[in-house]
C-alpha cells in the first residue's frame, strides 16, 4: 500500500516564506537571499515528511507566490502588457511584477487578477488568455525542483495542475480545443524531461472533475491523458480530484486512461461505494482520509473502515492512501503550539501530524502484522476521538436546546420595510442621501502598538482602555466635522473582525502559529470553533455606548455576521455547519438586542464572506442559502421596528444570490461599487431591490484621494440605476488599511457628493 501527499505548505513553521518575499519586495534583501529562503523550505519539507515515513513525496508544491501563476510563467502566458519588461527584470522580478502591479520608475502596471481557488479561501492569479493564444516552454520549474530533492536522494512526485484545469482557471475567450492543442506540446517537454530525469509518478490535479463540469470538457480530458500515455510511456499518472465527489462524473473519471485516481473521502464518505463498483482492474485508487481542509485530528477508526472497503475490492496493492487534498490549507505543525489547552490540543493535527496519520493508517491497516506500537497509537486515537466526542467543553445543552426550538422563532422584524423604513425616518431624521462609513477607521502602528503593550503586560487594561476611548473621541470629532450623519466608532479595539468576536466567545480556540497562506506572502490565522458557542457577556456594548455618548448623531453598533463568523473560522465537523452558523446567529443576536437597549438605533452585521460559502455544486446552493439568510435573520430580527438594521458586503457578483441578499430584509446594505463604475448595481436594478442601498463610491484599496466630481459622478450613474430614495452614500469597505491623511479628504469629498446630489 503507497501512502504519499498531495502538497505540504510552503510557507514555513515561522512564515519563513512571508518574511523573505516582504523583506525582498521592500529591497532589504536580494534575490539569492529569497531564492536560498525557498530551497531551505523545500527541503525541510521534503526531509520531514521522508522521514515520517511517506512512499511519494510531492515536489513543485512549492511557489513564491502561486502554482497557477507558476504554470502561466512556465507555459508562458504572459500577458502583453508585461512584454515590455521581459528585457528589463530578471525572471523572478517579472514574475512579481504579473503577481502584484509596479508603480514605480515612470512603470504604472496593474496586477493579474486574483480570485478563489474553488471553495477554499486561497486565492490564485487568474491566467489570462489571448483568443489566439500561444504557448511555449518559458520555465522548467517542475523539473528543477525534481532535480533539486533527487540531490537530497528523494524521489519525489511532482505536482502539476493538469492542462485542461489550468485552461479552466483562465478568462479570455479563445476555443478551449484550439488553446489545448497548442498547451499540450509545453505540457509534454515537460513531462518527457521529467521521465528521462527519472520521475515515476506524476500527479496531475483535476479539480474541476469534481464539479458542475460541461461535457465538451471530458473529451479534452481523455485526450489529454491518452498522448501522455503515448508520449510517456514510463509515466504513472495519478488523477487528483479534491473538495467534492465526482458524483455524474465517477464513470468518465475512472475510466481516464491514466495510472490511478485520487479521490476526496472527506468531502464525500459516499463516493467510495460507486468509484469501487466503477472501477477498472488496472488502476490504482488513493483515498484522501485525512481532513487536508480541517484541523482536526482523524478517526482512525472512520478512515480505516474506509480503507479496508477499498482493500476488500481492490486488493491492497492498488490502494493508496493520502491526505483529501494538499495540506496548503492548513497550519504547518501543532506541535509549536505551546499556549493552547492540552485538552483541545489533543483533539487537532495540522499538516505535519496528519502526514504521520497517513503514514500510521498505512500500518494500521496491515491486519495482524500489525506492530504493537501501532497498536498503541490506535488506541490513543480511539481515546483522543471518544474524549472529543464527549467532552463537557464541547457540549452546552443550553445551546443546544436554543437551536433546536429555533424554529418556534418567527425570525422576521415585526413589520415590512415600507412600514419600518417610516418609522425609522422619524426616529432618526436622516437626509435624503445619508452618508456613513463601513466601520473600522485607520489602524494606526500607534493603535496597534496598544494591544501589543496590552498583550506584553506593559500596560493594564485601563490605560489600553483609555487610549482607545481617546481615538475614539477623536474619531467622532472628525467625522462631526466632516459632516457625516451616522457616525462609527472606528473598530480600533479590534486586531481583525473575527478574531475579536470568536476571543470573547466559548466555543472559540485560538492558534499562536497556525497560520495558512490566503494569497501571495498574505496568510491568515483563522480561529478554531471547537464547541458549541456561546456568548458569555456583551462583546461591544460598552465601546458603542461610550461612542454615541459623545454625539446626538446616530452611532452604529458594528457586529460580524454568523456566516462570516463561520467562514473565516476552521469549524467544527462533528456536527452541520447549519448548526454552527445558528448557534453563532444567536449569540450576535443576544449582543444585537443588548445594543438596543443600551439606545443603539442603528446597528450594521457585516457579512462579506456570504457570497463565498456557496457550494462547488448548483445542486447543493439552495440549502446553502436556507441556512445562511435564515442565520442572518436570527441575529437581525430581534429589534423594534424603529432600530435600523445594516449589512455589508464586499466586492462580490450579486447576479446570482440577489432573491436571498433581498431576505436578509436589511434595512440597508452597503456593498462595493467604485471600481466596477457601479455595474455590480445593475443585479439590485434587475431585481427591483427594494431595501435601501449604499453603493461604495470611494475605492479604498488605493491610496488615491478621489475627487469631488468622481464621485458625484458615480452617484449620478446610482441614481439612474436605483430610485433617489434608496440611496446611501459611502465608502467601498471599511478604512483599517488607510491612514487619516487620504481618508480626511476623501471622506469630506464624499460629503460634499452628497450634499450637492440633496440640492
Ligand atoms: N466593518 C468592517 C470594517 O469596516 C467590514 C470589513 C469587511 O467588509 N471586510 O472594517
Ligand atoms: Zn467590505
Amino acid at each position: 500500500m503507497i501512502v504519499h501527499n498531495l502538497g505540504y505548505p510552503r510557507i514555513g513553521v515561522g512564515r519563513e516564506l512571508k518574511k523573505a518575499c516582504e523583506d525582498y519586495f521592500r529591497c532589504a534583501s536580494d534575490q539569492t537571499t529569497l531564492i536560498q529562503t525557498g530551497k531551505g523550505l523545500r527541503s525541510n519539507a521534503w526531509q520531514l515528511q521522508k522521514a515520517i515515513g511517506l512512499d511519494l513525496i510531492p515536489s513543485n508544491d512549492f511557489s513564491f507566490y502561486d502554482q497557477v501563476l507558476d504554470v502561466s510563467v512556465m507555459v508562458g502566458a504572459i500577458p502583453q502588457r508585461y512584454a515590455s519588461l521581459q528585457a528589463q527584470q530578471t525572471p523572478m522580478d517579472l514574475y512579481f511584477t504579473m503577481a502584484r502591479g509596479i508603480q514605480h520608475g515612470g512603470l504604472d502596471i496593474t496586477a493579474m487578477e486574483m480570485t478563489k481557488w474553488f471553495d477554499t479561501n486561497y486565492h490564485y492569479i487568474v491566467p489570462e488568455f489571448t483568443p489566439n493564444q500561444s504557448f511555449a516552454l518559458c520555465s522548467q520549474k517542475p523539473v528543477d525542483e525534481f532535480l533539486e530533492a533527487k540531490a537530497l536522494g528523494i524521489l519525489t512526485k511532482p505536482v502539476l495542475i493538469s492542462p485542461v484545469s489550468y485552461l479552466l482557471l483562465g478568462k479570455g475567450k479563445g476555443d478551449r480545443a484550439d488553446m489545448l492543442n497548442r498547451l499540450l506540446p509545453v505540457y509534454l517537454e515537460v513531462l518527457k524531461k521529467l521521465a528521462q530525469e527519472g520521475a515515476t509518478w506524476i500527479q496531475m490535479d483535476e479539480p474541476f472533475l469534481c464539479t458542475d463540469m460541461d461535457e465538451t470538457v471530458k473529451p479534452l480530458m481523455e485526450q489529454t491523458y491518452t498522448l501522455i500515455r503515448n508520449t510517456c510511456p514510463t509515466l504513472e499518472i495519478m488523477v487528483a480530484t479534491y473538495f467534492e465527489g465526482l458524483r455524474e462524473n465517477v464513470a468518465f473519471a475512472t475510466r481516464l486512461p491514466v495510472h490511478a485516481l485520487h479521490i476526496d473521502l472527506v468531502r464525500a464518505p459516499e463516493q467510495l461505494t460507486g468509484v469501487l463498483a466503477a472501477y477498472p482492474t488496472d488502476k490504482s485508487l488513493s483515498l484522501g482520509v485525512v481532513d487536508g481542509r480541517n484541523i482536526w485530528k482523524n478517526d482512525y477508526e472512520a478512515s480505516l473502515r474506509l480503507v479496508q472497503q477499498a482493500v476488500g475490492a481492490l486488493g491492497s496493492e492498488r490502494v493508496m492512501i493520502a491526505p483529501s487534498c494538499s495540506l496548503l490549507h492548513v497550519p504547518c505543525d501543532l506541535d509549536v503550539e505551546s499556549k493552547m489547552s492540552p485538552e483541545i490540543k489533543r483533539w487537532l493535527a495540522f499538516a505535519k501530524q496528519k502526514v504521520v496519520e497517513v503514514v500510521t493508517l498505512k500500518h494500521l491497516a496491515g491486519g495482524d502484522k500489525v506492530a504493537d506500537s501501532f497498536r498503541l497509537k490506535r488506541e490513543e486515537n480511539r481515546a483522543d476521538v471518544e474524549d472529543r466526542k464527549h467532552s463537557p467543553l464541547i457540549h452546552n445543552p443550553r445551546v443546544k436546546e436554543r437551536v433546536d426550538t429555533l424554529h418556534q422563532l418567527n425570525a422576521q422584524r415585526q413589520s415590512p420595510f415600507s412600514v419600518r423604513r417610516v418609522l425609522q425616518q422619524k426616529a432618526l431624521g436622516l437626509p435624503s442621501f445619508p452618508t456613513t462609513t463601513i466601520g473600522s477607521f485607520p489602524q494606526t502602528s500607534e493603535v496597534r502598538s496598544w494591544r501589543a503593550k496590552l498583550k506584553s503586560g506593559e500596560w493594564s487594561q485601563a490605560q489600553y482602555d483609555e487610549h482607545v476611548a481617546d481615538e475614539i473621541k477623536r474619531a467622532i470629532q472628525r467625522q462631526e466635522a466632516l459632516g457625516i450623519d451616522v457616525l462609527v466608532h472606528g473598530e480600533f479595539e479590534r486586531n481583525d473582525m473575527v478574531e475579536y468576536f470568536g476571543e470573547q466567545l466559548s466555543g472559540y480556540v485560538f492558534s499562536q502559529n497556525g497560520w495558512v497562506q490566503s494569497y501571495g506572502s498574505r496568510c491568515v490565522k483563522p480561529p478554531i470553533i471547537y464547541g458549541d458557542i456561546a456568548r458569555v457577556a456583551p462583546m461591544t456594548v460598552k465601546w458603542s455606548v461610550y461612542a454615541q455618548s459623545l454625539t446626538t448623531r446616530p452611532v452604529k453598533g458594528m457586529l460580524t455576521g454568523p456566516i462570516t463568523m463561520l467562514q473565516w473560522s476552521f469549524v467544527r465537523n462533528d456536527q452541520p455547519r447549519a448548526t454552527t452558523a445558528l448557534q453563532l446567529a444567536l449569540a450576535i443576536r443576544d449582543e444585537v438586542s443588548d445594543l438596543e437597549a443600551a439606545g443603539i438605533r442603528i446597528i450594521q452585521i457585516d457579512e462579506p464572506a456570504l457570497r463565498e460559502g456557496l457550494p462547488l455544486r448548483e445542486a447543493d446552493r439552495p440549502a446553502y442559502l436556507e441556512w445562511a439568510v435564515q442565520s442572518f435573520r436570527v441575529s437581525s430580527s430581534s429589534v423594534r421596528d424603529e432600530t435600523q438594521i445594516h449589512t455589508h458586503m464586499c466586492y462580490c457578483e450579486f447576479n446570482d444570490i440577489i432573491k436571498q441578499i433581498a431576505e436578509l430584509d436589511a434595512d440597508v446594505i452597503s456593498i462595493e461599487t467604485s471600481r466596477s463604475q457601479m455595474e455590480l448595481l445593475d443585479a439590485f436594478t434587475a431585481f427591483q431591490y427594494p431595501n435601501d442601498i449604499g453603493p461604495g463610491v470611494y475605492d479604498i484599496h488605493s491610496p488615491r484621494v478621489p475627487s469631488q466630481t468622481e464621485m458625484t459622478a458615480l452617484l449620478n450613474k446610482a441614481a439612474a440605476l436605483i430610485p433617489a430614495a434608496q440611496l446611501w452614500v459611502n465608502p467601498d469597505c471599511g478604512l483599517k488599511t488607510r491612514g487619516w491623511a487620504e481618508t480626511e479628504p476623501a471622506l469630506s469629498a464624499m460629503v460634499a457628493a452628497a450634499a450637492g446630489l440633496r440640492k
